[in-house]
């Protein structure tokens, strides 16, 4: 599993994609096969495989995307209502091996189902 992946590519400018929010630790783009009207995806400028490949290490991280999901949501206009997705491994629907986290919304969403 290599780090150089395409969000790898992103981050350093080699890969055009939309961004909507940028900071000292992460990017936040917008996908380019949505999943919903708001389709976003925030994505750590440490290259970390897979959430469960995250260590100790990567605590304060980990805490400041879920904290960059929330103000990326009010800036979106968003946050009343959306959905955050990770997929972690294949057989979970990851195709990215560079962590993301999914920001989905301005969809109904069904009550209860994932
Ligand atoms: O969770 P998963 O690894 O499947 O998500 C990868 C996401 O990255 C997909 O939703 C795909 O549309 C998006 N993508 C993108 N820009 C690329 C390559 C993939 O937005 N250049």
């Amino acid at each position: 599993m290599s780090d150089d992946t395409i969000f790898s590519k992103i981050i350093r400018g080699e890969i055009p994609a939309e961004r909507v929010y940028e900071d000292e630790l992460c990017i936040c783009i917008k996908d380019i096969n949505p999943q919903a009207p708001t389709h976003v995806l925030v994505i750590p400028r440490k290259a970390i495989p897979r959430l469960a490949d995250a260590t100790d290490e990567d605590k304060a991280l980990l805490g400041h995307l879920m904290l960059s999901v929330g103000e990326i949501a009010r800036k979106l206009g968003v946050d009343e209502a959306f959905r955050v997705v990770v997929n972690n491994g294949e057989a979970a629907g990851q195709t990215v091996f560079h962590l993301h986290l999914h920001i989905l919304a301005n969809k109904t969403f069904s009550e209860g189902s994932l």
